[in-house]
């Protein structure tokens, strides 16, 4: 068997067209354009892409976005202050605070100042609490976007089992509950589980976000699973890779996703997804 590959950059490519359509009919009618802040501390290379990445999607989509480059050293209090400006900003509908923040900055902090209707991360305790109830509202985009995919396969998930590696808040975690949400059975692996691959050869749905590349061997899959792989890891010769060894998934999955243009590019799409639903709300 040959896997189907996820291509998450040409689904992303057809969700940032429909919600381009969107928010021209918003402006049609009078109504200004979503508008998304992005506040980034430091020079961390990796998030100066990211954010690169978010600043352009929004541009492409003609959503505004206001992009604020703080330095590294700039205190708890000012980053705050900063945010409960834009917490009050009529033209602002979406906060995100790039991650992971310098270590004298309180995260968890920083993400609770947001008001709850414009954390477009979904980090916020409100949202991670209602998309535990299973009453989601702006939902964190990495899951978000492996859901989107894992839709586009037009496999139902009722009844199978997930099997979700990493747990951490904001991609294993909310995947675990989206996946329970979606009907699934999930088992959320961590760095102490034990069996890691007895359980990954009896998931029908294998969702991998840790970072460590080559973690899953193909021949730990089960013929016919779905894999979707959120793992980002660059090798010494440059290359990107995931966690799962993709060519010998692909020999035995349904439906693979691609390390780049999988879960990525669906990530920033959830962005303005989220964005938008925050304009409406
Ligand atoms: P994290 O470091 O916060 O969490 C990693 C998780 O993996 C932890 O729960 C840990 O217990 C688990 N883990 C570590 N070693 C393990 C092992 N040997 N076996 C089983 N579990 C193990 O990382 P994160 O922020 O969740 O990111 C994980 C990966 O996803 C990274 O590669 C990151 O770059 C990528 N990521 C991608 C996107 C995207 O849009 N594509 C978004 C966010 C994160």
């Amino acid at each position: 068997m040959t896997a189907k590959v996820l291509d998450g950059k040409a689904l992303a490519k057809q969700m940032r067209h429909s919600i381009k359509q969107q928010v021209q009919n918003r402006i049609a009618q009078g109504i200004r354009p979503p508008g998304l802040a992005v506040i980034l501390l430091g020079g961390n290379p990796a998030s100066e892409i990211y954010v690169r990445h978010k600043r352009n999607a929004c541009a492409e989509v003609g959503m505004i976005s206001k992009s604020f480059s703080l330095p590294e050293h700039t205190s708890q209090e000012d980053l705050l202050t900063q945010l409960d400006q834009l917490n009050e900003d009529k033209d602002i509908d979406g906060i995100l605070v790039q991650l992971p923040l310098p270590a004298h900055i309180d995260s968890e902090l920083v993400i609770e100042r947001i008001v709850p209707h414009k954390d477009v991360d979904g980090f916020h305790p409100y949202n991670a609490g209602r998309l535990s109830l299973n009453l989601p509202l702006l939902r964190p985009c990495t899951s978000k976007g492996m859901m989107t995919l894992l839709a586009h396969t037009g496999i139902s998930l009722v009844g199978l089992d997930a099997v979700m590696i990493g747990q951490s808040n904001i991609v294993g975690r909310p995947m675990a509950l989206e996946l329970s949400a979606a009907h699934a059975t999930v088992t959320l692996c961590h760095i102490h589980t034990r069996h890691l691959a007895d359980k990954i050869r009896c998931a029908d749905i294998v969702v991998s976000a840790v970072g460590k590349a080559h973690l899953i061997s193909g021949d730990w899959i089960k013929p016919g699973a779905i894999v979707i792989d959120a793992g980002m890891n660059k090798l010494a010769n440059g290359h990107l890779v995931g966690d799962v060894d993709f060519a010998e998934a692909l020999k035995k999955a349904s439906w693979i996703t691609p390390v780049p243009g999988g879960v990525g590019p669906m990530t920033v799409a959830s962005l303005l997804e989220n964005t938008l639903q925050a304009a409406q709300l």
